[in-house]
């Protein structure tokens, strides 16, 4: 069931998405050759705390942490670790989110780790503009499929693959609600979008080919191929004035 929320609840879900924008922001600045991804983990999950909202992937289906840290072939999923430490030229993708008075954020960002490489730069660049390219198609009178596809032309034109098994959601009362927002469709199909529908579009893309593995934890998410992944994720409410980017910081 997709939920049309009123300018009044979309106020409250932007209060809980600029905490969960602030908490990217911060972890992000964090990611530095040396340091664990427990760490940061940490650095997302005490902010999330101390300006009065809960880490609301914390214990979501039984995810163990605050974020969700995947390095370099890892898509999505990866679990913090004090093990886990991060290298001159990692990619670093966190994806993280809260909830503040009874409404959630959702978004995610990769981060470079030191100097990257150029390929892995370009890969980072062109999944952070796929994002945009499909904000740009959250219009109302328009589909979900020209959200999917404005993402999916733009990655696939530069030789990328596009994740076919995780999508964007609603957002909400609930952190994922309907409908589904995959990266991947046809312009014209699918869900009618509508004023009031707050949905993440968060597109998963692959500098090889867009197979994925899990890993034996239950949780990480790695290509198949062993090639880079970057993930960027905006939480978006459709408005008659046009898209409005609630994880948006000033
Ligand atoms: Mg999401």
């Amino acid at each position: 069931m997709i939920v049309l929320r009123t300018a009044r609840e979309i106020e409250l879900i932007r209060k809980a998405c600029i905490l969960s924008a602030e908490a990217l922001q911060l972890a992000g600045e964090a990611v530095k050759p040396g340091v664990t991804t427990y760490e940061i983990d940490q650095i997302a999950y005490d902010y999330i705390k101390k300006h009065g909202g809960e880490p609301n992937f914390l214990h979501l289906y039984g995810f163990p942490a605050t974020a969700c840290i995947s390095i370099n072939d890892e898509v999505i999923h990866g679990i913090p670790s004090k093990k886990r430490v991060i290298r001159e030229g990692d990619i670093v993708s966190i994806d993280l989110g809260a909830k503040v008075d009874g409404y959630n954020g959702d978004n995610a960002a990769t981060f470079a780790a030191g100097t990257i490489s150029a390929a892995a730069k370009r890969l980072c660049d062109t999944t952070r503009e796929s994002l945009y390219k499909g904000i740009e198609q959250a219009i109302a009178g328009g589909r979900i499929g020209d959200i999917a596809s404005a993402v999916q032309r733009y990655c696939e034109e530069r030789g990328y693959g596009v994740v076919r098994e995780y999508t964007g959601h609603g957002v909400g009362a609930k952190l994922h609600e309907d409908p589904s927002v995959p990266n991947f469709g046809t312009p014209g199909r699918g869900v009618r979008l509508l004023p009031g529908m707050v949905i993440a579009i968060e597109p998963m893309i692959t500098a090889g080919d867009k197979a994925i593995r899990q890993l034996s934890d239950g949780w990480t998410v790695k290509t198949k191929d062993g090639s880079l992944a970057a993930h960027f994720e905006h939480t978006v409410a459709i408005t008659a004035q046009g898209p409005q980017i609630l994880t948006q910081l000033g």
